[in-house]
């Protein structure tokens, strides 16, 4: 029996899994893509204390060798199911059934949709969400970008260095962004940047050929002759597999305390899964670091009592 399951291998998981270890607990973590989660998508982490500037891939490349250091277990399954009987979890993915007397749910955020007709045909075909995925397949190229905060500028700052133009709309009059990277992004020549423009129509047949804005002040319509965009406009909750097992709220992230607890004595939530203000790494690390003093004291009471 593992002593504690992991669902999702991103900062959160491992940052909890690093704790864990350190503490002599076994630690699985399932990990439905690849270990590293949203940051390995940031060409640039610059907001994490003593490290000026890193990639997010490397970020997550070194959490990945420290925790596999230590003896960490790691498996690339998707979670389907968490149920706890008579005190003990069973968490089943696409391949196995694992039992473990605690779990931690990490498993994140996923990108919010436009939500537009022909959005899921066209993703792959001209729609992205992510810029250090397919960035480079449009080099040279002229870009389209929708977003106004610190996602959408990283990637529209990594965009310019290598596509021809980045074209920017933002829905409102203003960024909603660290102000270093609207600074950064107002210097460069390539960027071009059009405010209060909501997307309302992905066009083309088969694959994407254009976009349709109005603009929100006047009204009028603008169609964008394109064959890519990337639509950065936030993230939302993936938490249906166990909205029957803890309480969320009324947008599906997971309700805990203070010590990351969440309504089912032995479940544990952290990182950007849970009802909190601002998700960032260093707030997932925080949530993980809290979470591991009081898995193991969980852990500990529950020895005793078995
Ligand atoms: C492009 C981009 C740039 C960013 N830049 C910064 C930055 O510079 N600084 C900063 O502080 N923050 C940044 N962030 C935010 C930061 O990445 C997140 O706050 C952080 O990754 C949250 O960590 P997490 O472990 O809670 O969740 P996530 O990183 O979302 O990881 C969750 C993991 O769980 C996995 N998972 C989900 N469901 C399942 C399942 N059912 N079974 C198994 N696995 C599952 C996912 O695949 C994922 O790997 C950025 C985010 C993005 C998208």
């Amino acid at each position: 029996m593992i002593d504690v399951i992991v669902v999702g291998g991103g900062p959160a998981g491992m940052s909890v899994a690093l704790n864990l270890l350190r503490a002599g607990r076994s630690v699985l973590i399932l990990e439905k893509e690849n270990f590293g989660g949203q940051i390995a998508n940031s060409p640039r982490v610059e907001n994490l204390p003593s490290i000026k500037e890193i990639s997010g891939l490397d970020f997550a490349g070194n959490l990945f060798e420290q925790i596999l250091d230590l003896g960490a277990k790691f498996e690339l399954e998707e979670v389907q199911r968490v149920l706890k009987v008579d005190g003990i979890f069973e968490v089943t993915t696409n391949y196995h059934t694992y039992q473990a007397r605690a779990v931690v749910l990490a498993n994140g955020v996923k990108h919010r949709k436009m939500g537009l007709p022909n959005e899921e045909e066209f993703i792959g075909k001209g729609i992205s969400f992510c810029a250090v995925c397919d960035g480079a397949f449009y080099k040279d190229k002229d870009v389209y970008l929708i977003g106004d905060a610190n996602t959408a500028l990283q990637y529209a700052l990594m965009l310019a260095q290598t596509s021809s133009n980045v074209y920017v709309f933002t829905l409102f009059d203003r960024f909603f962004a660290d102000q270093i990277l609207v600074d950064r992004l107002r210097q460069k020549d390539n960027v071009h940047i059009t405010h209060n423009m909501n997307l309302v129509a992905y066009l083309g047949q088969n694959e994407l050929a254009g976009l349709r804005f109005e603009n929100t002040m006047d009204h009028t319509i603008h169609e964008y002759p394109t064959n890519n965009v990337f639509v950065a406009i936030g993230q939302v909750s993936q938490n249906d597999l166990f909205k029957s097992l803890v309480e969320t709220d009324d947008h599906g992230f997971i309700i805990t305390n203070d010590k990351m607890e969440t309504s089912l004595p032995g479940l544990f939530a952290i990182g950007d899964t849970r009802k909190k203000d601002v998700r960032q790494v260093a707030s997932a690390v925080g949530d993980a670091s809290v979470a591991s003093v009081f898995i193991d004291k969980y852990l500990m009471i529950n020895n005793r009592v078995g």
